[in-house]
């Protein structure tokens, strides 16, 4: 597995598909990969000739306070995990070539980026979408996968390669739980034994949302709120119902698709999960 670490060596590397027009497919990912990772990177090894996958924890994406020091970080372990699922290089590109200090550049997604994780996470959607822009560039793929689980970062993503023409395909993914229900996350390794068990209570929520809202906005809301305001160790940062497509807060009873999602710290670790209702 070759990992490459510019952008100039990514095109050393790419160039004999990009001369055969070979399918490229691109997995951005910030390391520390679990399953729901790899289920991106087989997808995308079953369809594409050539998979790419970017490890790189963009700093432009941390708030301050946020846990971008802590971050866990293991790029050996990344790989040795990646060759088995398929994928065929690694792009780990060096902080300081790929996030220069003086660039002055920003993508910014009008609207969806506002709401939910926008809010609690202000600039958050800006580094997202910078960077993700910058990694299609670099790597130029056809199709690119994201994960479920991040459902606004996905919409996000979607509308902003749909407004610059750059002439991707988006393709998102289920998310990948635990047998316990709690969504795969990176952020899982900081949890304690006791908040482990706590975690679960996040995917609950939505699971009530889901089985008890008979196609009210507003009733799957209070079952969200109402499970999650009794689960111990949970502090609820936002929940809501939407409409998946504009992203736009749902109310009350509607027979369009509808989707739920809830961000919850457990002690100072900070859990988002998401379902289709
Ligand atoms: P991250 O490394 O957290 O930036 O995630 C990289 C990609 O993996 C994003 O598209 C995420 O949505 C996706 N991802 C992370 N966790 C999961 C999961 N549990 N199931 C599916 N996709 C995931």
């Amino acid at each position: 597995m070759r990992v490459l670490r510019s952008v100039a060596e990514l095109d050393d590397a790419l160039g004999p598909a990009r001369r055969r027009g070979d399918l490229v497919g691109l997995v951005p990912t910030m390391g520390a990969l679990h399953d729901g990772h790899l289920s991106l990177v087989r997808r995308s090894a079953a369809r594409a000739a050539v998979t790419v996958v970017s490890v790189f924890v963009n700093p432009l994406q941390f708030g301050p306070g946020e846990d971008f020091d802590a971050y866990p970080r293991d790029l050996d372990r990344d790989v040795a995990l990646l060759a088995p699922a398929g994928a065929d290089l690694v792009f780990a590109p060096a902080a300081a070539a790929f996030t220069p200090p003086g660039a002055r550049t920003t993508v910014h997604v009008a609207g969806v980026t506002e709401r939910l994780e926008g809010a609690s996470r202000p600039g958050h959607f800006d580094g997202v979408a910078t960077i993700v822009a910058k990694l299609l560039l670099a790597v130029r793929p056809r199709v690119a996968f994201f994960g479920e689980k991040d459902y606004q970062q996905l919409v996000v993503v979607r509308t902003m390669v749909a407004d610059l023409g750059l002439g991707v395909e988006v393709v998102g993914c289920p998310v990948v739980r635990e047998p316990d229900g709690l969504a795969m996350s990176s952020r899982n390794a900081y949890l304690s034994a006791e908040q482990r068990r706590q975690a679960p209570a996040l995917h609950r929520a939505l699971v009530a949302a889901a089985a008890g809202w008979g196609g009210d906005a507003d009733r799957a809301r209070a079952l969200l709120a109402g499970s999650l305001a009794g689960a111990p160790g949970i502090r609820v940062d936002n929940a809501e119902v939407v409409d998946p497509g504009p992203f736009e807060r749902l109310e009350g009873p509607g027979d369009g698709p509808a989707r739920a999602l809830g961000a919850a710290y457990v002690g100072a670790t900070r859990l988002i999960d998401t379902l289709a209702l």
